[in-house]
């Protein structure tokens, strides 16, 4: 379908993860785990999980691996667990816990009673480094940051063995123990696995399992002053919960022998039935990486993402321009939206970005068909229709939802003062204007034909008013002489109008790719200075008035909308979700299908 703008040759992974074309059109992880059921591999059990570093509020990449991790569950008939990766206190918030088990929650991935922190298996991941250190397998190491990576050596150069890597195992039982009681200060020892300092993958060469830090940890309070890294914990994590695909963005596929080799090097010594000298095997699920999602006109990291918010670029996490979840979901984005766009871009081992606009077309499709239409006008034009009796108000019959007869009809009130866009009027119309002009005729949607009888301007020569006459027997939206209009417009009824504040935005970032920034800059100087436009006079519909946050709707001719939380009774204010206009549809029709 040509989403992937720069398409890398796939090629296969050293390790079995190789991409492999599904049988019944499944994408290479479902293949893999319709595989593993058949042949019996884990007894039939499938358990996913997403296990997100609270540090920072879940964006819309997240969604992606939410919804690849649930839903091979949930069509597999597994278990899906939400487990807090939360093994980094300094960066490590409850705000962010309580974001995101909302936002995992609003989309619609079910985690039943296994919700998990990383945290609680603080005590069980200590007893096997220590077993680690009793089978020669890790050692107390003395070297600082700086000395670790100089000792590390590089691609091309095999690194050197620190000079504490052959301490007794008593001795570095005693430091380790110690390191956890506190007695050290940050960053002056770390436990290391003793691997390999020539290995020719980076990630093997003794690679720090543990560092000193006193810092108040957002769930285990002060008890710990050592905390494990990614590597050495997220293995038992995924072990302890008996995961059985532990599915991960591509950058870790580098690090799977060391995801293996730690699993394989606690069951040393172990055997299925207990019998070894260290007791029974753990579980040791299997590691698969997909390629991360990237968006045009959009930033992921949630670096990059704090960033923004801290230093007030946006108006917060959930600001609608933001790609996090909970911005999508302020702009508007109904769960739905996000699993359709999940499912069309579906999960490959090769890096890609995904056009912008094929997420606006999701968004359309799904909005197209669930959103009630009610008429709004943004930028007003006040029409008189002379004709029409003062005082008299009329109720007319609207359609909800033309694509779902169900949703019904409601009423809208016409009267002798109406609103209509601006941009429906001009003087003097060039050839395929075919809107309203002096002397011309149009539809109002549900309501009359009019026909412009007298334009009024300000001192500026600006119109600010226009006369009509309207025809009653068009009541309904046709003439019964069979006469054609060229134009529908949308309109208000002045009298009964609510006003309100609609917002309008664009992309966040001005060139497709934020990232790409001159020396010395920093992404922050691509951003789109007209990313937010906010409409201060706009009128709705009566019938919107307390329709609760986050409502949404189509504006008829005008786009999708829905109610932001900032909205009260006194001041209704809306945002605009996504214009009609459907550029990947458009791109989709001018390509050669195949
Ligand atoms: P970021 O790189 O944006 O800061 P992260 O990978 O550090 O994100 P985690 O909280 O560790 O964030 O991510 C939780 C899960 O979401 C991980 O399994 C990770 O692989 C997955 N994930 C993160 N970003 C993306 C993305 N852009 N596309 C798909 N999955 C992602
Ligand atoms: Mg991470």
């Amino acid at each position: 379908m040509g989403l992937d703008k720069d398409k890398e040759p796939s090629g296969t992974s050293p390790n079995g993860n190789e991409e492999r074309s599904g049988e019944r059109g499944l994408d290479f992880i479902r293949q893999i785990v319709a595989d593993d059921i058949r042949t019996g591999k884990w007894g039939g059990r499938v358990a996913t999980r997403f296990p997100p570093e609270p540090n920072g509020y879940l964006h819309i990449g997240h969604a992606k691996s939410i919804c690849l991790n649930y839903g091979i569950a949930e069509e597999f008939g597994g278990q899906f667990n939400l487990r807090f990766d939360d093994t980094n206190p300094e960066k490590e918030e409850q705000e962010y816990v309580n974001a995101i088990i909302a936002d995992v929650r609003w989309l619609g991935a079910d985690w039943g009673d296994r919700l998990f922190y990383a945290s609680d298996y603080f005590g069980r991941m200590y007893e096997w480094a220590v077993e680690l250190i009793r089978k020669g397998r890790a050692y107390v190491c003395d070297l600082n940051g700086d000395q670790v990576r100089e000792y590390r050596g590089t691609l091309t150069q095999p690194g050197r063995e620190s000079p504490y890597r052959n301490r007794t195992s008593a001795e570095n039982l005693d430091l380790f123990e110690r390191m956890r009681r506190g007695e050290f200060p940050d960053g002056s020892r770390t436990l290391r696995a003793k691997i390999d300092m020539a290995h020719p993958n980076l990630n093997l060469r003794d690679p720090i399992m543990y560092r000193i830090l006193h810092e108040t940890h957002h769930r285990q309070g002060d008890r710990w002053n050592i905390y494990p890294m990614y590597d050495w914990a997220h293995g038992f994590e995924d072990s302890l919960e008996g995961i059985t695909h532990s599915i991960c963005t591509l950058e870790f596929e580098n690090h799977r022998p060391l995801y293996d080799w730690f699993l394989d090097a606690v069951n040393e010594g172990r055997t299925d039935d207990g019998s070894g000298p260290w007791g029974k095997k753990i579980h040791h699920p299997q590691q698969i990486e997909f390629a991360r999602l990237s968006l045009t006109y959009t930033v992921m990291s949630k670096r990059k993402l704090l960033k923004l918010v801290k230093e007030n670029f946006v108006r917060g996490w959930d600001d609608p321009r933001m790609p996090t979840i909970s911005g999508l979901r302020r702009r508007g984005y109904s769960p739905a939206a996000l699993r359709g766009f999940a499912k069309v871009i579906g999960v490959n081992k090769f890096h890609s970005t995904v056009d912008i606009a094929l997420l606006e077309h999701c968004l359309r499709e799904d909005l197209n068909q669930t959103s009630p239409r009610v008429m709004a006008v943004l930028r007003p034009l006040k029409v008189v229709i002379d004709n029409y009796p003062e005082g008299q108000v009329e109720e007319l019959d609207a359609i909800n939802n033309p694509e779902d007869p169900s949703a019904g009809t409601r009423q809208v009130p016409f009267s002798r003062e109406l609103y209509i866009e601006q941009e429906d009027f001009l003087e003097n119309p060039p050839k395929k204007f075919f809107r309203l002009a002096p002397g011309r005729e149009v539809r109002l949607r549900y309501a009359y034909f009019v026909t412009c009888t007298d334009v009024v301007k300000d001192a500026g020569g600006h119109v600010i008013e226009l006369h009509c006459l309207y025809d009653p027997a068009t009541r309904g939206g046709d003439a019964p002489d069979g006469r054609k209009v060229k134009a529908t417009l949308h309109w208000l009824s002045a009298a009964r109008a609510r006003r309100a504040e609609v917002r309008l935005y664009d992309n966040l970032f001005t060139p497709p790719d934020p990232e790409a920034v001159p020396e010395g800059q920093e992404f922050t100087a691509n951003l789109n200075p007209n990313s937010l436009a906010v409409l201060p006079d706009c009128y709705v519909e009566p019938s919107v008035a307390g329709a609760r946050p986050l409502t949404r709707y189509q504006f008829e001719r005008l786009g999708y909308f829905c109610v932001d939380p900032d909205s009260t009774a006194e001041r209704l204010v809306f945002n605009r979700t996504v214009t009609l206009k459907d550029t990947w549809a458009k791109i989709q029709q001018s390509q050669p299908q195949g």
